[in-house]
């Protein structure tokens, strides 16, 4: 199978292609900026001391600072950090937000971490990445692993070396330290919206649609919500115990899960996390880690519409097999983009020192994020190319102009 960061750089050369850039574009584009690893010192609870891999990668600053999650996986390696930087670095051009594009993490298992572990190992990161992020450098956020919390802490750890409060070093951190309404669910409202515009798009009538999720943790959980919401039927989703469907709403779901740690609710019936990625439904989304629809999975897929909750769920292998099906796909820098987008409110919010309610920041998502689709759909049928094709064209077109715009240094 190919590595993630192939996988991206196979996208990337096919759009420089599709949009016929020099070899020139193509260098620049290529190539991350700026690469940090740090060693990560832990004094576990009982005294013992690990060392931990910690990554940060700027991709791209071409088009304002840089920005993208921490991720904290046992799996997560430099190369995945470039490729998933690489994703921001789209995903914010294609959303037209002023980022470059970013992306870090830890290779650990949170699982395994106390609070106070977590908390330390959070602190120390941010120390070990702190000359290079800032609000005007680069701003972290929650990924995989990671959440309001440790955006807390690394919030706290940065400013208390500056000497002063710095909100807008992070974003999706609590609304008490200068987080956003709306930032929790926005990547799973985003998914929601995605998913109801390309049932439109397939002239399929969303309230009479119905849905399976892999994945029941940030972006499955809020997309489900977000899918009721909009009257969609979700009728299976999974964690990484497998699934489970016969469930009446996702929120009785969700109260189970919180209170016995387990899908089991009553009248649910287990299926696998084949069986569900097979379900005859109108939208799949995959909203779990990458490699979920691959050669081996894909060909069994029935559903009509796949949305990419998570980044990179498909294999180039799995995506080939999906478009000879007649599949639309909406790709991850579209699908999942409302986090990021609700991100830079959060980041102007700051700045501001001023806020804004809940429903100006529902508003301003759905039509930052509604441009994208409508020029992501709209160049698809002009230049017949998927609809991940035509989102890599517009993202690496922003940012390869802004290259040309700004010229080389000296
Ligand atoms: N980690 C999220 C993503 O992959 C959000 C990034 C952000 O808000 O900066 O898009």
């Amino acid at each position: 199978m190919e590595s993630a960061l192939e996988t991206a750089r196979q996208q990337l050369r096919r759009a420089v292609d599709q949009l016929q850039l020099s070899e020139n574009d193509w260098q620049t584009l290529s190539t991350p900026r700026r690469i940090l690893e740090v060693a990560v010192p832990l004094r576990r609870d009982n005294g013992n001391v690990e060392m931990y891999k910690g990554f940060r990668v700027q991709y791209s600053t071409t088009r304002g600072p840089s920005k993208g999650g921490v991720r904290f996986h046992p799996d997560i390696d430099m190369d995945e950090t470039v490729a998933l930087a690489m994703l921001m670095t789209w995903k914010c051009a294609l959303t037209n937000l002023p980022y470059g594009g970013a992306k870090g993490g830890i290779a650990v298992d949170p699982a395994t971490l106390s609070v106070m572990e977590n908390e330390r190992l959070t602190r120390r990161y941010t120390s070990e990445i702190l000359p290079i992020i800032g609000p005007e450098r680069d701003i972290p956020a929650p990924d995989v692993g990671t959440d309001e919390r440790n955006m807390a802490w690394m919030m706290d750890t940065y400013s208390v070396n500056a000497g002063y409060s710095v909100p807008g070093v992070v974003t999706g951190k609590p609304i008490s330290l200068g987080g956003s309404l709306g930032r929790t669910s926005a990547t799973g409202d985003g998914v929601a919206i995605s998913t109801r515009e390309a049932l439109l798009v397939r002239g399929i009538d969303p309230t009479s649609a119905t849905v399976a999720i892999q994945g029941f943790g940030k972006v499955g959980y809020w997309t489900a919500v977000g899918l009721e919401k909009m009257g969609l039927t979700v009728v299976a989703v999974s964690d990484v115990h497998g699934g489970v469907t016969g469930f009446n709403s996702v929120t009785e779901l969700w109260n189970h899960f919180k209170e016995h740690g387990n899908l089991d609710a009553p009248g649910t019936d287990r299926l696998t996390n084949e069986e569900l990625l097979a379900l005859e439904v109108d939208v799949l989304i995959p909203a779990a880690l990458a490699d979920a629809i691959t050669a081996h999975s894909a060909p069994s897929i029935k559903a009509k519409i796949v949305v990419e909750g998570a980044n990179a769920p498909t294999t180039p292998e799995g995506d080939a097999i999906l478009k000879d099906k007649g599949v639309l796909v909406v790709p991850d820098i579209l699908a999942n983009a409302g986090g990021v987008i609700v991100s830079y409110f959060e980041w102007v919010q700051d700045k501001q020192a001023f806020f804004w309610d809940a429903d100006e920041i529902y508003q301003n998502l759905d039509s930052q994020l509604m441009k994208a689709i409508r020029e992501v759909e709209a160049m698809s049928s002009e230049q017949d190319v998927t609809w991940r094709e035509s989102a890599m064209m517009i993202g690496v077109k922003r940012v390869a102009d802004a290259h040309k715009l700004r010229g080389l240094y000296p």
